[in-house]
């Protein structure tokens, strides 16, 4: 990808590769202003390639009274979901309802409702849960998304892979989003506009010198080092945030980040439906079982303090534990250890609101401009993949005011790329494909619209067989996809194309990786030696 060269002053220095950092930078190319943008590992490396991948308004937090965040939120899914109908999709939630639902303590509803009906001991009535889904289906404006119903689990298929006492529950809509997929179309879109995303680049330390910032980067393969010059720096480091402001540029800031990690399970298929399962449980929380990948279910999450962000967030046994028992409330055929084929851990960078649990902790997002050093600094707390562009627009208002310029909103409406079709039009992408290219398996074809829309073709070029796509790496994963990947999509190891770019870790085995990860370290020697 043709990136331009390294100018004497940006606009911004954004510093992280994760959703929030990548969709400033790309709101920001948008509007005119120069950008660099600085990741130490890989794009979508932490917490953005680790969430529950929803588009969702967060039903749970109307029992915290968060209705900004919910109304955004609620507002913001179909507004992305037609920017993006490749890697979104709606999706229903079962919310099975059974009497000994509790509250987590101390919430503003459960405090409410325990002054006014103590005799329901934390327990969370029907009717409160019909409310929340009413202010659900309202509060955001739903135009594409069908609204709240009640499923009669007794004959519906919803109630075969559950106990027989579940008998009674609610449905509603949310939408799926590819979290990973969601940062790297934001990085490509932010190039395209003339960003420059520089991956594998650690962001060491920063000073502000005459009203501009100086900052020292470190290419993390090669150690080189290099020096950037930029009007205002946006924090953008997720669960570094608070390790980029005291540490890296050294600023006396009070701003806290509260770090809540949160595991996931993935499982063999438990069931054969396309819906998801909103399960409440006995102890205040809640979790999720979804489709995943055709052939696996995806079961999430845990809410746990995790002190130090260096520490890799894994999902630990008793978390697994929490999570198989949860849902073995629920599922008739216990769900076993033996039933996991991965699990995925991410944190939580929360902005630090003094909340007592890490399930309290506000999910909502916070900016704030800091210019004790003379140069400005934009701090990002918390936020979520749902609210990242709206977060954006957002962030561009308060650099507006510091650099005196910045264009208008632009992002609402405009399709990421490979989403420039309509949200109905994916069977037809998908036709159209097999039809262009009649050797793609139904996989094939709708594992590349689903991650690439309407960029598959370009991908797939003049292609006559599969042969013509070069070596066939396993699960339809071919060299043409992958050089794709490497000069498009930033990525740079085997790592990156399995876990990030697509999913195809959970289907190749690890000789086909090592024969992947040897490849990419071919081709990347020879762009080295090409360079010089
Ligand atoms: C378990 C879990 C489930 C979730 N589920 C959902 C959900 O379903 N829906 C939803 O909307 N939200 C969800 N979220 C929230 C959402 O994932 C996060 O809010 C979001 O991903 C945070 O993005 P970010 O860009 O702030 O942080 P990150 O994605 O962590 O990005 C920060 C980046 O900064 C980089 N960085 C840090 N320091 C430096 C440095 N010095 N130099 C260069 N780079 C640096 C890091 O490498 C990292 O890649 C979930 C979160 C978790 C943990």
């Amino acid at each position: 990808m043709d990136q331009p060269a390294d100018s004497a002053v940006t606009d911004l220095f954004v510093i992280g590769g994760g959703i929030n950092g990548c969709g400033i930078a790309r709101d920001a190319a948008g509007r005119g202003l120069s950008v660099t943008l600085a990741e130490m590992n890989d794009l979508a490396s932490a917490t953005s390639s680790a969430a529950t991948k929803l588009f969702h308004g967060g039903l749970r937090y109307l029992e915290y009274f968060e209705f900004r965040l919910v109304r955004e939120a609620l507002v913001e899914r179909e507004v992305l979901l037609s920017a993006m109908p490749h890697i979104s999709w709606p999706m229903r939630f079962v919310l099975p309802y059974h009497k000994d639902m509790r509250f987590e303590a101390n919430t503003p509803t459960s405090n409410l409702l325990s002054l006014v009906m103590p005799w329901m001991k934390g327990r969370r009535p029907a009717w409160l849960i019909r409310l929340g889904l009413f202010l659900y289906d309202h509060l955001g404006g739903r135009k594409i998304l069908p609204p709240t119903s009640t499923v009669d689990l007794t004959t519906a298929p919803e109630g075969a892979p559950l106990k027989p006492h579940f008998t009674k529950a609610y449905e509603y809509s949310d939408c799926w989003v590819e979290d990973s997929r969601l940062v790297v179309l934001n990085a490509q879109d932010a190039v395209a506009r003339g960003a420059r995303v520089l991956t594998r680049t650690e962001m060491t330390g920063a000073v502000s010198e005459n009203g501009l910032w100086r900052i020292e980067t470190r290419n993390t393969e090669t150690g080189e080092m290099q020096t950037h010059h930029a009007r205002m720096l946006v924090n953008a480091g997720g669960p570094w945030v608070g390790d980029v402001l005291q540490t890296k540029v050294r600023l006396n800031s009070r701003e806290g980040v509260r770090l809540v990690r949160g595991s996931h399970i993935v499982t063999r298929r438990l069931y054969d439906h396309d819906k998801c399962y909103f399960f409440q449980g006995t102890d205040g929380r809640i979790i999720f079982a979804i489709p995943y990948e055709t052939d696996f279910t995806l079961i999430g999450t845990t809410d746990e303090d995790h002190e130090d962000p260096s520490v890799k967030p894994v999902c630990t046994e008793a978390e697994q534990d929490y999570l198989l028992s949860f849902a073995n409330q629920y599922f008739e055929r216990p769900v076993t250890r033996d039933d996991i084929v991965w699990t995925f851990s991410g944190v939580r960078p929360l902005h630090d609101d003094g909340s007592t649990s890490a399930t309290a902790a506000t999910r909502d997002y916070t900016l704030k401009v800091d210019t004790s050093a003379g140069a400005p600094m934009l701090n990002v707390f918390g936020g979520k993949i749902t609210t990242y562009r709206r977060l954006a627009e957002s962030a561009l208002v308060k650099i507006a005011v510091q650099l005196g310029k910045a264009g208008e909103a632009w992002t609402e409406g405009a399709a990421l790329p490979g989403g420039d079709f309509p949200v109905s039009g994916v069977a037809d992408l998908i036709t159209g494909l097999q039809r262009d290219y009649p050797f793609l398996t139904d996989f094939w074809a709708q594992r590349l619209v689903r991650a690439y829309g309407t960029q598959a073709a370009i991908i797939l070029g003049d292609a006559a067989s599969a042969a013509d796509l070069g070596q066939d790496f396993g699960a339809t994963l071919t060299e043409a996809e992958v050089a794709w990947l490497m000069t498009h999509e930033f990525a740079r190891t085997a790592e990156d194309v399995i876990w990030r770019r697509t999913k195809l870790g959970l289907r190749l085995d690890a000789d086909q990786v090592r024969a992947l990860d040897e490849w990419m370290a071919r081709c990347r020697r020879d762009a080295a030696a090409a360079a010089e």
